[in-house]
């Protein structure tokens, strides 16, 4: 490790969030996948607007496409894409210390809902869909290199309870932004192949990139 891993809080209202998701919503839990891979797509978009506009970009041949890897004895699934990728102070930003207003909305309606079964099916347009990935992960991780040249990669490793950590890695990986979802006991199905390639026709069929789930194109 090029530097010791430090540890950050989640924001109050981030901790709420979890909290909720993981206690009370737990119908429709496969649409955490809807939501990495939509992060995934949004990320690409970004780093084709850099190449098209010319931009200095890290491993610009790359191709543009979503890679998830299953392995279903050891209960993980992870997603990869070639997209913007974040450098260390994107990474903190952007995933658990900068309140979003979304958040605070969220936790409102889910206040005043008659259905907060199904709250988690809308968590995207609330700006928080990355945190539904708690619904079946005890533990993620994040590896990230941005398109910068210069920036080192990134992990970030959190189990969703209070904090998280970031470390910068030494070695430098591809652009981009690999996901691996370490699943609940109770959520090992989202590392079956066809139950990860049912989701995603379901929920993620309108993505302008390509999905390979163990290689195979879906
Ligand atoms: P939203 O996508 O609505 O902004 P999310 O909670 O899904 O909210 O994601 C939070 C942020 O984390 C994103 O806005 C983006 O900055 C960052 N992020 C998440 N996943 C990725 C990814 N695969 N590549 C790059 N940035 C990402
Ligand atoms: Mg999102």
């Amino acid at each position: 490790m090029a530097d010791q891993a430090k540890t950050y809080k989640f924001k109050a209202e981030v901790n709420q969030l979890l909290d909720i998701l993981v206690h009370s919503l737990y119908t429709n839990r496969e649409i955490f996948l809807r939501e990495l891979i939509s992060n995934a797509s949004d990320a690409l978009d970004k780093v084709r607007f850099e190449l098209t506009r010319g931009s200095e970009v890290a491993d610009k041949d790359l191709p543009l496409e979503i890679n998830i890897e299953l392995d279903k004895d050891k209960k993980w699934l992870k997603i990869s894409d070639t997209g913007i990728g974040m450098t260390r102070d994107e990474i903190v930003k952007n995933i658990g210390t900068i309140a979003k207003s979304g958040t605070a909305d969220f936790l409102e309606r889910l206040s005043k809902e008659a259905k907060p079964q199904e709250m988690a099916n809308i968590i995207g347009k609330f700006g928080v869909g990355f945190y539904s990935v708690f619904m079946v992960a005890e533990r993620v991780e994040i590896v990230s290199k941005s398109y910068l040249k210069d920036e080192p990669a990134v992990k970030w490793i959190s189990e969703g309870k209070g904090s998280f950590k970031v470390m910068e890695l030494e070695e430098t990986p591809k652009r981009g932004t690999a996901i691996t979802v370490y699943l609940k006991e109770d959520a090992k199905e989202f590392a079956e192949d066809w139950r990860v390639k049912e989701i995603i026709k379901k929920h993620s069929n309108f993505i302008n990139f390509d999905i390979k789930v163990n290689g195979e194109k879906v």
